[in-house]
C-alpha cells in the first residue's frame, strides 16, 4: 500500500474521530498532512469532516493556488504555518467547545495548570480575532506559530500542529481537555458558584 493511500486513510479516520469525540459538528474544521516536499493533503470545505471518503481529500502544492472545493482562507492558515514551521508534518482545526469558549472571550490557556501539560504546553494563547473567511485569519497567527503548536484563533476554534497527524490530534484533544479540567477546577475552586444564601433567597421568592 503506498504511502499516499495510508495518509488518505488516517485523515478519514481523524476526520471521523474529531466528530465523534465532539470536536467538530457538520461541515467544521479542516485536516492537511504534508505529503511529499512541497505537496499536502487537504480536506474539503463544506464536506462533513466524521462522514469523509478518501477519494474527497484534495490535493494542492504549498505555492498554488487553493483547488476548487477548499476555501482559500482555510487553506491559507495551513499555508502559512507550513511555510513557518518545515518541523510541521499535520494540522487539526477544530471547534471544540471548551477550548473554543476561551477564544471566545480571548484568554490564554494555561498549562501549568496540569502536571501533564505543564512541561510541553505551558500555554496556549490566543490569536488576534479575525474576520473568518478572510486573509486577516492566518495574519492573525503568525506572531505565534513559531513558538506554539498549538494556538486558539481569536472567537473561532482551535490550530494545532504536529510531526504528523496522530500528534496534531493528539494536542488538540490535549487543549480541549485542558480548556475543560480548566473551568471545572474553577467552579469546584467555587469562583463560578453563586454567592452563599443565593439560592435560597430564589426558593424563598
Ligand atoms: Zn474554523
Amino acid at each position: 500500500m503506498s504511502n499516499l493511500v495510508v495518509l488518505r486513510r488516517r485523515m478519514v479516520e481523524i476526520g471521523r474521530l474529531m466528530y465523534d469525540k465532539g470536536l467538530i459538528v457538520a461541515a467544521e474544521g479542516n485536516l492537511s498532512v504534508r505529503s511529499g516536499g512541497h505537496s499536502f493533503l487537504v480536506t474539503p470545505a463544506g464536506v462533513g469532516k466524521g462522514s469523509l471518503r478518501v477519494q474527497d481529500l484534495l490535493e494542492v502544492g504549498v505555492a498554488g493556488k487553493s483547488p476548487a472545493g477548499l476555501a482559500t482562507s482555510e487553506w491559507g492558515v495551513h499555508r502559512e504555518i507550513y511555510c513557518r514551521r518545515p518541523d510541521v508534518g499535520a494540522i487539526c482545526h477544530a471547534h471544540p467547545p471548551w477550548a473554543t469558549a476561551f477564544a471566545v472571550v480571548g484568554r490564554d490557556l494555561d498549562g501549568s495548570l496540569l502536571t501533564e501539560t505543564a512541561r510541553f504546553l505551558p500555554r496556549v494563547p490566543v490569536a488576534e480575532r479575525s474576520l473568518p473567511g478572510s486573509d486577516a485569519v492566518a495574519e492573525s497567527i503568525v506572531p505565534l506559530i513559531g513558538n506554539h503548536d498549538a494556538i486558539l484563533l481569536g472567537g473561532h476554534g482551535v490550530v494545532a500542529v504536529g510531526n504528523g497527524l496522530e500528534d496534531a490530534f493528539a494536542l488538540l484533544e490535549t487543549v480541549e481537555r485542558l480548556a475543560q479540567v480548566t473551568l471545572l477546577a474553577e467552579m469546584a475552586d467555587g469562583k463560578c458558584c453563586l454567592p452563599e444564601g443565593a439560592a435560597r433567597s430564589l426558593l424563598e421568592k
